[in-house]
């Protein structure tokens, strides 16, 4: 799945993409790993509601602050989009059952751009059990 996100932070709700290729692969019963393969990207669960998006930037922000001296900004500039990868993860892994993804109501999938603008590749991996 191809994204193409427009600012430096974001959260991407790409939920009905996942619903989608659930139900396009006809598995019914399994798992379902979304996952990234860029190292200034991530992939998180939650709620989808503006304030909460907002929040979990700040926190990023707070915890991880993009003006500091980090050792890999003697080669790049994007060490706190790095740092803040880590912290996020680059998967998630749910449950497939009668041929939806198992998430409960509040949650939706992102991708979350961490060193945006740019173009971004979402894999989605589904397996039958
Ligand atoms: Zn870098």
């Amino acid at each position: 799945m191809d994204i193409k996100t427009t600012t430096q932070t974001e959260l991407i709700d790409i939920t009905d993409r996942v619903r989608a290729a659930v139900r396009e692969s006809g598995v019914k019963d399994g798992i379902c790993v979304i996952s990234t393969r860029h190292s200034t990207g991530s992939i998180i669960i939650n709620e989808n509601e503006r304030g909460l998006r907002n929040d979990i930037l700040g926190m990023l922000e707070n915890l991880i602050p993009e003006n500091k001296s980090y050792a890999h900004n003697q080669i790049d500039n994007n060490a706190h989009a790095h740092l803040r990868a880590v912290l996020l993860g680059m998967s998630e892994t749910v449950p497939v059952e009668d041929g939806h993804p198992v998430l409960g109501t509040w949650q939706s999938i992102f991708f979350v751009e961490l060193d945006g603008p740019r173009k971004r590749t979402v894999n989605i991996k589904i397996v039958e059990s």
